[in-house]
């Protein structure tokens, strides 16, 4: 198969490019080994970042997520809660790095506002009552799962090609190019070649195995990071902790919980995510000193991503990207670092760097261009408006004939998981929840694991017992680090899955 541009990885930055590509009439196909969001893109904190966090220790960064912020509010408002944010410091923090912080977010433009310690409660009650200076930003919440999915749907009504479950597994070079690549397809079992005129290396912590298949190197470091998600939204706003970057810092609103993160250490490697139960212990100690409500909330689970890089990679590395090119593979361009929040800026400096390449004139559209259309007009049954919230203009696809509840938590119908079921991504339980949020909220899949499963088998879903035991392993992810009161909500839950479901003993 003949392509202009073959991307590879489907996280944020890869759906980004084949977009941007598409939208200028280049004909390119984009291959992801698992779901999209398999890795970082899907590992992450949710936080569409103001740029506040960076414009002490790495300005350049500070100003990328500032325009981005406002670019991604523009176009792409159904992923994203405009919650904004606030910046808190906390007796025993550096009282001088207040003001070296308003003085960077002036020199990057990041807007921002000191408010008063009454100002800042009143804001957000929960938020301890010790704090003592406040500072407003327009940080956001970002659901990483729809952006992808839309950016996926976007660039096939534009032309692409867009597999997921399809894993790149090596490349022939003749006379320093790259001509063909192959990869095997989960669904069929088919190898596919592609013969494509640019490859791109959008495979994020996988950046480096992929170059190495064209016998190229990329530098990068790889840094695990870890995150809680707690049952119920306990605050309104992002909250930041007002200090250079350290782990602990930042409590986000999403959906229906509130996700606390991050830590930082080097990883081993890309499926090096694993949290451990003292990034547990920490993540809730240092979060409830801003919001104290957090010591006495569910933890619903834990779970961790690794940050692509570029250099040695750590909290002092910058988090801007770059591009790289080498001559031994001369058609391999490779893309690494950036952001969730800066995903769509990195795509539209590889698609401009390819239309150079192939001297293809259509310039940048997704500055400006809906990410799909806007929703309906509101109004009609609260149905309709959950649907709308989550899904955008999709939500009148969703058949509002069957109102039955698939996942009570979510409250998502099996309407909602038989439209993804019909689509052309679905092919795991996992895959489903992605795009559902069934299986994501308090009972994580507890409650309707089975009844996903029987609407699987109905849809003719390949596997589905090793469907399900995969979603529900990956569910259990983090609760083996329950103690007390949730470890005795652990035991209750194994018992039913175990004792009830009859799914037997796991690790
Ligand atoms: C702990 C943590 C917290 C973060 N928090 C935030 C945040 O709050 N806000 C923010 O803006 N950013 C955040 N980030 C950064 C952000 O998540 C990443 O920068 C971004 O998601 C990277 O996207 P990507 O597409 O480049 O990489 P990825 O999402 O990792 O995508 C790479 C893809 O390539 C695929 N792939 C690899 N090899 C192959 C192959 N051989 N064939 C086919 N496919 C392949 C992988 O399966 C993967 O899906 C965070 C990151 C981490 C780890």
């Amino acid at each position: 198969m003949r392509k202009d541009v073959l991307i590879i990885g489907g996280g944020a930055t890869g759906a980004g490019i084949v977009r941007d590509l598409a939208l200028r009439g280049v004909e390119c196909a984009l291959l992801e080994m698992g779901d999209y969001c398999h890795g970082a893109s899907g590992g992450n904190h949710g936080l569409l970042h103001s740029g506040g966090r960076y414009v002490v220790t790495d300005p350049p960064s500070a100003m990328e997520c500032a325009k981005e912020n406002a670019i991604l509010r523009r176009t792409a408002p159904f992923c994203i809660e405009g919650t904004d944010g606030l910046f808190v410091s906390l007796p025993g923090d550096d009282p001088s790095f207040a003001d070296p912080f308003l003085k960077g977010c002036k020199g990057s433009g990041v807007p921002a506002e000191e408010l008063t310690a009454k100002e800042a409660l009143s804001a957000e009650p929960g938020l301890s009552a010790e704090a003592l200076r406040c500072i407003a930003v327009q940080d956001g919440s970002i659901d990483p799962f729809a952006l992808v999915q839309a950016n996926v749907d976007s660039a096939r009504e534009a032309g692409a090609m867009v597999r997921n479950h399809c894993r790149v597994t090596d490349m022939v070079l003749e006379g320093g190019m790259v001509v063909r690549v192959k990869a095997l397809d989960r669904r069929s079992g088919e190898i596919l070649t592609i013969v494509p005129e640019i490859v791109i290396n959008a495979a994020g912590a996988w950046a480096p195995q992929v170059a190495a298949m064209a016998g190229c190197e990329v530098a990068m470091g790889l840094d695990q990071g870890s995150m809680l998600v707690v049952d119920g939204r306990l605050c309104g706003h992002v909250v930041n902790r007002l200090r250079p970057p350290s782990d602990g810092d930042i409590t986000v609103p999403n959906h229906t919980a509130t996700v606390l993160g991050t830590t930082s250490r080097p990883a081993a490697s890309p499926e090096d995510v694993a949290p451990s139960r003292n990034d547990m212990e920490l993540l809730l100690r240092e979060t409830s000193a801003m919001l104290p409500a957090l010591r006495h909330c569910r933890v619903v689970r834990a779970y961790g991503g690794v940050r692509p890089l570029p250099g040695r990679g750590g909290r002092g590395a910058s988090r801007t990207f770059s591009l790289i090119t080498d001559e031994r593979a001369g058609n391999l361009l490779s893309v690494v670092g950036g952001k969730l929040t800066t995903y769509r800026l990195m795509a539209e400096r590889v698609s401009d760097q390819v239309c150079n390449a192939l001297g293809a004139r259509a310039g940048c559209r997704t500055r400006t261009e809906p990410l799909g259309p806007p929703a309906d007009e509101a109004g009609g049954s609260v149905a309709l408006a959950r649907l709308r919230r989550k899904y955008g203009f999709k939500a009148t696809t969703v058949s509002l004939a069957d109102q039955r509840m698939l996942c009570s938590c979510e409250q998502v119908l099996r309407a909602e998981a038989q439209m993804v079921l019909a689509g052309p991504d679905a092919l795991t339980l996992s895959d489903v929840m992605r795009r559902t949020r069934a299986g994501m909220g308090y009972c994580q899949g507890l409650d309707c694991a089975l009844s996903l499963q029987e609407l699987m088998m109905e849809a003719g879903g390949t596997e589905p017992l090793a469907s399900l035991t995969e979603f529900l392993e990956e569910r259990e992810r983090g609760q083996a680090l329950a103690s007390g009161d949730q470890l005795r909500q652990e035991v209750l839950r194994r018992h039913v899955l175990q004792g009830v479901y009859g799914l037997g003993e796991r690790e």
